[in-house]
């Protein structure tokens, strides 16, 4: 049982954060912003991967000029990722995304701050706060000997009281190290201090597979603990890479649900059919689906009938025959070449228990 953090709820366009609201998936797209059109498809194509919210970041004069087309383009809520300049963050504000991220310590004087404060509040958007290693401030990597955790939270909370002083307060807070260590470190300090909705990640986590597993072991461990509203998966990867290893992590918990779950066996000895090449083959098939199904696909009868009996629908190898199990019955029995076939022509037909695929409620658009 998962106790989570109490914290604020702020909203991004039709998702909030924070409260008892879903946990949210987000990723960030890496094509040049003026590429408009291009954008746009990436933005759309990792919605349809399952990505709730999408960043985009604002480098230059002509990517900001860009938000205002990119926003027609889309209606998945959309963060605006900016360093330093001031006035991209009011042109993404006023071109309707629905986020910033912007850290207010470094965008110069009051002036730049209360305008930025001003814009967020008019348009109804959250204001995300974001420090990793390399934007910490000297003064507090002297303080604690290094861009350490307590340093890192520190500089997070001095770009807060900015807000709070001028009584802002719709914050959202990330502070990512590229070590799982660090990162749980930095948000449970961080979690004691707030109760603003955190963005967790684990910055430059590495490629598809140890990125993945360091995010899912750093992650893993703080969502499980209740801490963290939204997440991002950093990989040096295709975006479809980033949002399946956040899907990942948030079924592993059993935080949401989506598509498929699926069982299957390292394979052994005792092996009676390719585990490998059908596991493979049904989670390729099954990509995507909004059906929430679960499939074991077990190599011989020791612990086959075991698991398929808590699966929706299982597969286990035998003697001559292959199994094929619906809620733990055994419907039929095929050859190696017929299995998966037969596999998917029930998959095809299940109806699952549950209500298929719990989307998160959309809140009304009301700015
Ligand atoms: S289910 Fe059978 S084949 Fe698979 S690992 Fe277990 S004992 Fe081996």
């Amino acid at each position: 049982m998962i106790n989570r953090r109490k914290s604020r709820t702020v909203r991004v366009g039709k998702i909030a954060l924070g409260g008892s609201y879903p946990i949210a998936v987000q990723t960030m797209v890496n094509t040049p912003p003026d590429q408009i059109e291009k954008t746009v498809g990436e933005i759309n194509r990792a919605a349809s991967l399952g990505a709730e919210i999408v960043r985009v970041a604002v480098p230059d004069k002509r990517a900001a000029e860009a938000l205002a087309d990119i926003r027609k383009g889309t209606d998945v809520p959309l963060v605006a990722d900016i360093h330093f300049n001031y006035k991209f963050a009011l042109m993404a504000a006023e071109a309707g995304f629905d986020k910033l991220r912007i850290n207010p310590g470094n965008i110069g004087g009051e002036e730049n701050v209360r305008a930025v404060i001003d814009k967020a509040g008019e348009k109804g958007i959250p204001i995300r706060i974001g420090v990793n290693h390399g934007s910490v401030e000297t003064d507090l990597v002297d303080k604690y000997g290094g861009p350490k955790p307590g340093a890192m939270v520190e500089s997070a909370l001095r770009h807060v009281e900015i807000l709070e002083k001028h009584d802002f307060k719709d914050i959202v807070i990330s502070i990512k190290a590229s070590s799982a260590m660090e990162t749980i470190e930095c948000y449970k300090i961080l979690a004691g201090k707030c109760d603003y909705p955190l963005h967790l990640g684990v910055t430059e986590a590495g490629t598809a597979f140890g990125g993945a597993i360091k995010t899912s072991v750093a992650l893993g461990h703080l969502l499980y603990e209740g801490i963290g509203d939204t997440l991002r998966v950093s990989l040096s990867a295709d975006i479809e890479m980033e949002i399946k290893a956040a899907w990942g992590i948030l079924k592993a918990l059993e935080i949401r649900r989506r598509g498929l779950e699926l069982v299957s066996c390292p394979s052994c000895g005792r092996t009676e059919t390719n585990v490998y090449e059908l596991a493979e083959k049904v989670e390729k098939a099954l990509e995507g689906t909004k059906k929430d199904i679960k499939v074991a696909v077990m190599g011989c009868m020791v612990n086959g009938p075991g698991e398929a009996s808590g699966a929706d629908i299982g597969v286990i190898g035998g003697k001559a025959r292959i199994i094929l199990t619906r809620r733990g019955e055994v419907i039929g029995r095929y050859d190696e070449a017929e299995i998966f076939d037969a596999l998917m022509k029930e998959i095809e037909s299940f109806e699952p228990a549950k209500p298929a695929f719990i989307e998160r409620p959309d809140l009304p658009i009301s700015k």
